[in-house]
């Protein structure tokens, strides 16, 4: 059933590209797995499924003990300092970078392992006080800062978008997220070339494609509704 959904979910992404006029090849769909068993991943992987999407760093290591070769794991969820250890090595980009301190943890964890870690930074657009972000002005600083740290490339935004009824509710934002990476990417830093915009999910990431998302995580619709306990 999974396959089925993740077809389905991959056309509406193609049709979305097709009315933006853009190539459906830019464009990642990350299968976003938490919280589901294995299994799942595995049978996806089969179907030749390669992004998946995890936000907590054990639950990212389990699946990926499991499961790695030729699969890009990606952390999206908010990553405590302690974490850094387990995800850093593990994942392919860390989507949610939101302050100096995680970034410099992430660095100095990069140094030691002897690798360079991609990450996105991530940014509060709808300045909602519940999560972690940050807004416009304060990214640019942060993104200054980051872009001093040797361990780091930061590759692109990311965003988490309120949950709306209409999805069209949130196209002001994404139209403000492609604007805020094109003015960073002039900024020319170092260590920083923002080709990637992490935005959209299962309520939204066709509007998210229209936009110019070059990632959009999408978990409900291809797995269906997670059980928190
Ligand atoms: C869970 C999660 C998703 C997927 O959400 P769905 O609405 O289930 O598609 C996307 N991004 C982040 C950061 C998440 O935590």
């Amino acid at each position: 059933m999974v396959t089925e959904n993740y077809k389905a979910v991959d056309r509406r992404v193609c049709e979305a590209a097709a009315r933006a006029g853009r190539d459906r090849q830019e464009i990642v769909l990350i299968a976003v797995s938490k919280t589901k068993p294995v299994e799942l991943v595995l049978e996806l992987a089969d179907a030749g499924v390669k992004d998946f999407g995890e936000n907590h760093a054990q639950e990212l290591v389990q699946k990926y003990d499991v499961i790695h070769e030729g699969i890009n794991w990606h952390f999206i969820g908010h990553l405590q300092r302690n974490k850094v250890k387990y995800v850093v090595g593990r994942a392919c980009l860390i989507h949610s970078v939101s302050s100096m301190r995680l970034a410099e943890e992430i660095n100095k964890e990069s140094l030691k392992k002897g690798v360079v870690s991609d990450i996105l930074m991530e940014v509060n657009i709808a300045e909602e006080e519940t999560k972690s972000g940050i807004s416009e002005e304060e990214a640019e600083a942060l993104l200054r800062q980051i872009s001093t740290l040797p361990a780091l490339r930061v590759k692109g935004l990311m965003a988490i978008a309120p949950p709306v009824e209409d999805p069209e509710e949130n196209r002001g934002y994404f139209r403000q997220m492609r604007e805020m990476k094109e003015k960073f990417q002039a900024l020319g830093l170092p260590h920083v070339d923002l080709t990637e915009l992490s935005m959209g999910m299962t309520g939204d990431f066709e509007v998210a494609i229209e936009e110019g998302a070059t990632m959009v995580r999408v978990g409900t619709a291809i797995f269906g509704e997670r059980r928190y306990e």
